[in-house]
This record gives structure tokens, sequence and C-alpha cells, in this order.
């Protein structure tokens, strides 16, 4: 058998635990990436980042068609 070990394990460092200011963190993070730039709205979906903002302000003429 071929093996590469690329990582050491018994040099590598445990996982820091979940503390409530990294949960505090994650949550933001998140969110930012539920929140419109433009309108500001968090939405209960990511803003693509394909359009940089929602549906609805990147083309609202086609939505309210
Ligand atoms: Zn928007």
């Amino acid at each position: 058998m071929r093996a590469a070990y690329l990582y050491r394990l018994d040099l590598a460092a445990p996982v820091r635990p979940m503390t409530p200011g990294r949960w505090r963190a994650v949550h933001a993070m998140l969110r930012a990436r539920r929140t419109c730039p433009l309108c500001q709205v968090t939405h209960p979906y990511v803003i693509p980042t394909s359009l940089g903002c929602c549906p609805g302000c990147a083309d609202p003429v086609a939505l309210a068609a």
C-alpha cells in the first residue's frame, strides 16, 4: 500500500472548543450572508454571490411582473 502522510496527528493541535463568543461570531457571519447590502433586509436565504444583493434589489421590475 502506498501512502502519503501530509499531517502528523501527534503534532496536531486539538480543536478549539466552541464558546459563547465563538457561537456569536458564527451566527453573525451567517446573518451577514443573509442580509442584503442594498435594502438591509435579512432574508431567510443566503444572498446569491452572483447578484451581490437580494433578487428583489437585482431586478425589482421582473420580480413585480
Ligand atoms: Zn435587497
